[in-house]
């Protein structure tokens, strides 16, 4: 039997890490987690209950119900994907909106929040056969990983996907806004003190620029082919 790889896909934000690790996943039959949808549905549970917001954050509030906040990545046979879960709630849609963009890379500086998160990666990542996208997975949370991805795409582009993609669903936000977003998301993941975004010294870095997902798909698919080649 085929050894089952664990795949570790970083980057900044808005590459289309996320698109990319589910085409992957999708191919080799493994578990997708989109690890930035976790950090996104602990920001919207604190949100919700006003921990923060308008520039301010009560951190004795957040780590005071940390241990009530479920995720779960549940199957929907409809759309061929999974969703994602808070307490019970399907809240993929929420988790995207500007405001729980505006608000992550906060919860996501919190020692705690990531400790508990890292935990809960890594139990998923125990049966192998898993793709999993974020900004940490290849440094902190598989640092073993089998093959590790950071991924870059210049910021009008990334910006240009991010709006398309709102777009498609409904909502209209204006480039440059989220254009700013995406900037200060890279600043904030790229310096906070707690496991920051990095390229691993043994992660392939992908620039998907001017590249479709199908060209990246056959470009991954030789990284595959070699690794379990033993190249
Ligand atoms: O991947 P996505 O853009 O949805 O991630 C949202 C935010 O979650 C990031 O801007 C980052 O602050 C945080 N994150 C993180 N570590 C991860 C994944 C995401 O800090 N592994």
């Amino acid at each position: 039997m085929e050894k089952r790889l664990i795949i570790a896909i970083d980057g900044y934000s808005s590459c289309g890490k996320s698109t990319f690790a589910k085409s992957i996943a999708k191919m080799l039959n493994y578990i997708y987690i989109d690890s930035g949808a976790m950090y996104r549905t602990v920001t919207l549970y604190c949100m919700r209950r006003g921990f923060i917001g308008n520039g301010s954050l009560n951190l004795s509030g957040v780590l005071r119900e940390l241990t009530d906040i479920n995720i779960d990545f549940i199957f929907n046979p409809d759309i061929d994907e999974y969703e994602t879960f808070l307490n019970s709630e399907n809240v993929e849609q929420e988790i995207r909106n500007i405001e729980v963009s505006s608000n992550v890379s906060r919860i996501s500086q919190i020692a705690e929040v990531r400790t508990r998160l890292v935990e809960l990666q890594r139990k998923i990542g125990i049966q192998k056969g898993i793709v999993m996208d974020g900004r940490d997975i290849g440094t902190v949370v598989f640092p073993d990983a089998d093959i590790k991805i950071f991924m870059t795409a210049s910021v009008d582009i990334r910006a240009k996907r991010r709006h398309d993609e709102l777009k498609s669903k409904g909502t209209i936000i204006d480039f440059e806004e989220i254009k700013r977003n995406i900037v200060a998301r890279d600043i904030a993941d790229e310096n906070r003190d707690i496991s920051p975004l990095r390229r691993a010294a043994d992660a392939i870095l992908l620039d998907n620029s001017r590249m479709s997902v199908d060209q990246q798909m056959t470009w991954v698919k030789e990284i595959i082919q070699k690794k379990r080649d033993g190249c």
